[in-house]
């Protein structure tokens, strides 16, 4: 995109040139409370006058991470009840691997094609995409690839298996809801087989797909979640959260089993607890669904094929690659950012901050679709 960020505020980043654009990708799902919320930048301030980094994670007892440990198990079932926090979603992924190995004893993983967990070895090796691993080989080994919503592939889920990971709604292959059987099934599964269960909620989770974690909205509890992007209120903060009994087996055999100087760095987690405060109590993830259905109803167009995805986490298919950067290019131009998909060349990314208003989205709309008029 090649711009110059000079300032951003809600909905709207200002480039050196004066332009604003409205924000429609809020930086890959992470802004969903928009950019700069002025009670998540009084914690940060306040955080700051304090303490900053004191010593490695864990050394220390520092209240923003406790609080927040207290916040965020507060908010999930009962089960999910430690937290582990980290620096990113990638290293959220590393942690959650290497618990589930440890944890269970076993080897073997099983990953969803077209997934996406991070860049780095570990969460590398969960891509099934040729063109993005090849030149890092090796990569972890036996990692076994699912079909998402094809319960014909479970079998691939055996006694064998240490963990399935998978994310609610796949965020890069182009933002593909959750056929519900399918995650039951999943879920099951890995009940039969002693297989622990990885939830990636790095993207969808903080209300983005209208409820505070995405997997509320089906039958099923993970045995680890990954959080990341939107958690950290705009800081970098990850976190991985498991039951505590599975959680424990990190401290011996190895001592140590997962080390970070950063994780849960206190300006991050004090962000992150205020964050969670005003979105909790905002009543903005209870409007994500009105405003879901006033996206899909306003973007009707012959050059739209379909709409995928859930929430305030949509990708608009349309008929060519071509169309689709011809659209971007004319959006931008326009003041309004959108974006593309890994793994899917031929879709639009919507996910705008959760604050986006209705008349917000109506002009944005009406830019998208004079873009597809061309
Ligand atoms: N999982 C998902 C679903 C993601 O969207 C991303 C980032 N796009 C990651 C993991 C990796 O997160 P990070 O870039 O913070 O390492």
């Amino acid at each position: 995109m090649n711009l110059e960020v000079k300032k951003a505020s809600g909905i709207y980043i200002t480039i050196t040139d004066g332009k604003r654009y409205i924000d429609l990708i809020s930086g890959i799902g992470v802004s969903n409370m928009g950019h700069r919320n002025h009670r998540v930048a009084n914690a940060i301030r306040k955080q700051v006058g304090k303490y900053w980094h004191t010593m490695v994670y864990g050394e220390h007892i520092q209240s923003p991470q406790v609080k927040l440990a207290q916040k965020l198990t507060s908010l999930l079932p009962p089960s999910l009840n430690s937290c582990y926090f980290v620096n990113s979603g990638s290293e959220a992924i590393e942690g959650a691997l290497k618990l589930a190995k440890r944890f269970t004893g076993k080897t073997k993983i099983v990953a969803m094609k077209n997934a996406y967990h991070g860049s780095t070895h570990g969460a590398l090796s969960l891509m099934n995409n040729n063109y993005f691993t090849e030149a890092f080989r090796p990569l972890l080994p036996n990692v076994h690839f699912a079909e998402f919503n094809n319960e014909e592939n479970l079998n691939l889920i055996d006694e064998q298996t240490a963990c399935v990971v998978l994310e609610i709604v796949q965020a890069e292959a182009g933002y593909l809801a959750p056929n519900p059987d399918f995650l039951e099934n999943v879920r099951e599964r890995c009940n039969q087989t002693n297989t622990l269960l990885i939830v990636d909620e790095i993207q969808t989770a903080m209300g983005r797909t209208g409820s505070l974690f995405a997997f509320e909205q089906y039958n099923l509890v993970p045995d680890i979640i990954c959080l990341a992007k939107a958690f950290g209120g705009g800081m970098p903060l990850g976190a991985f959260v498991a039951n505590k009994n599975t959680m424990q087996c990190l401290t011996d055999n190895p001592v140590l089993g997962h080390i970070t100087t950063f994780g849960g760095h206190p300006v991050s987690c004090a962000a992150a607890f205020e964050n969670l405060k005003v979105l909790t109590t905002s009543g903005l993830i209870k409007e994500v669904s009105k405003k879901e259905e006033l996206f899909r109803n306003l973007l009707q167009h012959p050059e739209i094929v379909e709409i995928t995805g859930k929430g305030l986490m949509l990708g608009v298919q349309l008929k060519s690659k071509e169309k689709l950067q011809k659209t971007v290019d004319y959006c931008l131009q326009k003041g309004l950012m959108i974006d593309w998909f890994l793994f899917a060349e031929d879709k639009l990314r919507i996910a705008p901050p959760l604050i986006i208003t209705l008349n917000e989205i109506k002009k944005s709309c009406k830019i998208i679709l004079e873009g597809l008029e061309r």
